[in-house]
């Protein structure tokens, strides 16, 4: 067979494909807080909390939030800070940074009202061709594609297409399969089909093609070649770094957080002042740990002690975090960068802000009782 041979489906084949599809989702489909709206808003916030997350972990945060701010224009009013507070934990805080500045868009350009055409809503942050399809299709049965994890592979293996998916040439091709599959009439609920046969049936590995709805229409089920289709990924490489989280105390207990800058990791998030840590434990190190105390906080410390050691991945990089503990004699509020903003807080005041995962943790050790 031919590496990137492009298979199109007969007008019949189609009909049935789309029939079986949408039958077994209206019979099969999981009953999720966002299937029951056609609210463009409450789609929006579903479909963005869902990129890289699970959707078990997706409903209490869909909840919450939609509870927070039922409107557009309530995620518009509110604050930045407050909105990472409600995504902590979800990660990739760009997006919530995104949907707040969308909604301050919708607020501004469509006077609080969700705009309803493909080009206005791909124009907000952080909306990309598959959410504009995805907010629009399922919420107005607008017949656009839609293409995400899911559906890459559901479709790579209904076509046979044995390129790499991820490719321009694999992308071309898969788009206008989603395209030229869509049947006239219920969209929405035939993309969500896709994704729902991706997510239950036609997983990554060993797909459940004896329960699937178009088994007799697959060409990778056909050839058996669900093991070798979609062409895998090629493998992640990973780089090992070293980070230090400073727990700074002053005399009254207090410790310091410092906001993290918009050009930073997780923007906008509170973290103990944190920095990559390159020298040898030992003297060198100690140094290290001082001088960058100081140009990061203006803080002058002599000593440091362990606290606690927290492995953690973001992204690419397995993060080892060495957590420090120091006692600042003479705090020095009058030397604080200006450029940053930052806190003297006791552990208890911390659950209010939003910190980033390993900040988080490092406050909860703050707060247990000392053996
Ligand atoms: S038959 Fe198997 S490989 Fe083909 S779409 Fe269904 S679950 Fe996926």
């Amino acid at each position: 067979m031919d590496e990137t041979a492009t298979h199109r489906f007969s007008a019949q084949a189609k009909r049935s494909l789309q029939q079986r599809l949408l039958g077994w989702f209206a019979s099969e489909a999981r009953d999720l807080p966002w299937r029951n709206t056609r609210d463009l808003y409450s789609i929006w916030v579903s479909e963005i909390m869902l990129q890289q997350t699970q959707v078990a972990t997706v409903i209490a945060y869909y909840e919450r939030f939609l509870a927070r701010f039922p409107h557009v224009c309530a995620l518009a009013e509110a604050d930045e800070h407050e909105v990472l507070r409600l995504w902590e934990g979800l990660g990739y805080y760009r997006r919530a940074r995104q949907m707040h500045a969308a909604a301050q868009r919708v607020r501004s350009h469509h006077g609080g009202q969700f705009p309803t055409t493909f080009e206005e809503v791909l124009a907000l942050p952080g909306i990309g061709r598959y959410t504009a399809g995805a907010i629009l299709s399922i919420g107005r049965d607008e017949r656009l594609p839609i293409l995400e994890a899911n559906t890459v592979r559901v479709l790579s293996r209904l076509t046979a297409y044995r390129g790499d998916p991820l490719s321009r040439q694999g992308q071309k091709f898969l788009w206008q399969t989603a395209e030229e599959l869509l049947p006239e009439q219920h969209s929405g609920h035939f993309n969500q089909a896709l994704m729902e046969l991706g997510a239950m049936l036609c997983t990554p590995r060993s797909p459940s093609c004896l329960l699937c709805p178009v088994n007799t229409l697959c060409l990778t089920r056909k050839a058996g070649l669900q093991n070798e289709i979609p062409q895998a990924k090629k493998p992640q490489q990973f780089e090992a770094v070293t980070e230090a989280a400073l727990v700074l105390r002053r005399a009254d207990g207090c410790v310091l957080l410092r906001r993290r800058k918009a050009n930073e990791r997780w923007a906008g998030m509170w973290d103990f002042p944190r920095f990559p840590l390159s020298a040898p434990p030992g003297s060198k190190r100690n140094r290290q740990l001082r001088e960058e105390t100081l140009r990061l906080t203006g803080q002058s410390i002599t000593r440091t002690a362990p606290f606690a050691t927290i492995k953690h991945g973001v992204t690419r990089f397995r993060i080892t975090l060495e957590v420090m503990a120091a006692t600042v004699s003479q705090p020095q509020s009058a030397t604080l960068p200006t450029d940053t903003e930052f806190a003297w807080l006791q552990p208890e005041e911390m659950p209010a802000r939003a910190l980033s995962t390993t900040g988080r943790k490092i406050a909860q050790m703050l707060r247990m009782p000392v053996p």
